[in-house]
């Protein structure tokens, strides 16, 4: 007797965004015969890679009534990773076509190369007919066994519909956290939040400090000494008693954190150093924040911990109905998109069986103990880092793909260590190229590239 098939369910999906979150997750849950509408509250697809001139007009972002800009991408932003190792597995990042002078070819391209690819991915899969341009979801609420989507479009006009399940892939780099500065009430200059930087003229002659040394806060410095008198980064992961002038600008500073600002405008460090400043740059990172979930409470934002969610993907209690994309960080982000995405559609159609509610809610427990043993604050839970392996790797089994390249975790650990030992330089000089002619000819074999690059044949 034939062995009996599991049935295939095919359900009818929403799915919030169409960043590169939402774009894959688009496609893997059409790839496993769901129908699917995907909501994106802008005119075109890209999310976060939709570069605008415009900014919030809160430099700070404070006022919950703003009208938001969903971007946070500067002008002169470049990737922080190499292109081999960001892409999707089975559509790479390399320019394309090959031969377009158009295209930025660089190894960390800036992102309008980023966007240029996405829009090339959703092009090779047909990813647009799924989505609802300028229509924001507003609210999202079980019901019974289904979900509840009331959205919005352009003409304000709302609409209720039903769905199956939903998957939420609407970013988190658009809600800024503002770092307390003691004393900030009375300071008198004038703050930003790198949410809110696109270029670096308003600083011309100024004395900026910047807090943040990570991605944002070291290339956003590095912008501004362009034009600024000086420019100080304070970054609370520095020891106390920092300060050096950082290499490649003659105005740079490094400081351990701000002690506390005063009125006269001073602002003095940890290391006791003192500047009068005129503008204090927050590149201090976002919130996740979901504000159309209606939950029942079930799901909370506690100290940027979002849960409880089973392997950062599932609420053990709504599962698989409720699901989220990318909330992960430090990690191969569209290479994670993929893997989540294919690992909700297939719990959706029933091809792979998720744990009971309970085994799930003991992982999520034991995670969070885990946390807490090595010492993590809450609003860590979401950061891979070191742990990533181990994570993509145990999704790609679930899924029944195979394990992460080690070409591509290679670069992306040599790539983090570039990144903070060479911050002025990681993206033009390193000495990996054995790791790219690697995943080149893994593309090659994989018929995902008709050819080597010129430049790697040259080589
Ligand atoms: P987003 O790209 O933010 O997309 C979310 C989408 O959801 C948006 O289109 C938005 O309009 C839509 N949306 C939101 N709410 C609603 C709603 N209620 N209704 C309808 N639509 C909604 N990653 C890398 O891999 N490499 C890099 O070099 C890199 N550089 C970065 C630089 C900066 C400054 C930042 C902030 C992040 C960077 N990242 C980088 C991480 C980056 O966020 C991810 O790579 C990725 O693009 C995020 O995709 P996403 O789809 O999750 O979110």
């Amino acid at each position: 007797m034939a062995p009996a098939r599991r049935r295939v369910n095919s359900l009818h999906v929403a799915v919030i965004g169409a960043g590169a979150a939402g774009l894959v997750a688009a496609r893997e849950l059409r790839r496993e015969n769901h129908s699917v509408v995907v909501f994106e509250r802008d005119s075109k697809v890209g999310g976060l890679w939709v570069y605008t001139p415009n900014s919030e007009p809160d430099p700070l972002s404070l006022d919950p009534n703003r009208t938001i800009v969903h971007s946070s991408v500067y002008d002169s932003l470049r990737t922080n990773l190499p292109r081999e190792c960001m892409g999707y597995r089975d559509f790479p990042f390399v320019p394309r076509p090959e031969d377009d002078e158009s295209r930025d070819q660089r190894r960390y391209p800036s992102h309008r190369e980023v966007l240029a690819y996405l829009e090339d991915f959703a092009r090779e899969f047909n990813l647009v007919e799924m989505v609802r341009f300028k229509t924001e979801v507003v609210v999202v609420e079980p019901e019974g066994q289904k979900w509840k989507v009331q959205s919005k479009n352009s003409d304000g006009i709302s609409k209720d519909e039903i769905f199956d399940a939903v998957v939420v892939c609407n970013g988190h780099y658009t809600e800024p956290r503002v770092a307390h500065v003691p004393g900030i009430d009375s300071w008198p200059g004038k703050q930003i939040h790198s949410h809110n930087y696109r270029v670096p003229d308003q600083f011309k002659d100024q004395v900026v400090v910047v807090i943040g040394n990570f991605a944002s806060g070291a290339d956003i410095s590095r912008d501004i000494t362009g034009v600024a008198k000086e420019v100080h980064i304070a970054s609370r992961s520095n020891p106390s008693k920092t300060y050096s002038k950082l290499p490649g600008s003659s105005n740079l500073w490094l400081h351990s954190m701000i002690e506390s600002v005063h009125e006269d405008g001073s602002i003095v460090f940890q290391n006791g150093k003192v500047v009068q400043a005129d503008t204090i740059v927050h590149c201090t990172g976002y919130k996740y924040h979901f504000p159309f979930l209606n939950t029942n409470g079930y799901i909370t934002v506690e100290d940027n911990c979002v849960g409880p969610l089973y392997k950062h993907v599932f609420p053990p209690a709504l599962a698989p109905g409720l699901s989220f994309i990318g909330l992960p960080w430090m990690t191969l982000q569209f290479f994670m998109f993929e893997l989540q995405s294919k690992w909700v559609a297939a719990a959706l159609s029933g091809r792979v069986t998720l744990p009971s509610e309970d085994k799930m809610m003991e992982d999520v427990t034991a995670y969070y103990a885990k946390r807490e043993s090595y010492g993590q604050p809450k609003r860590y839970t979401h950061r891979l880092g070191g742990g990533q392996v181990e994570y993509l790797n145990w999704i790609a089994e679930q899924i029944g793909a195979p394990p992460g390249e080690q070409w591509r975790y290679q670069e992306i650990d040599g790539g983090y260590y570039r990144l903070a030992t060479q911050s002025d330089t990681f993206r033009d000089k390193w000495d990996d190229d054995h790791l790219i002619v690697e995943a080149y000819e893994d593309f090659l074999r994989q018929k995902l590239i008709s050819s080597l690059p010129s430049q790697l044949l040259e080589s």
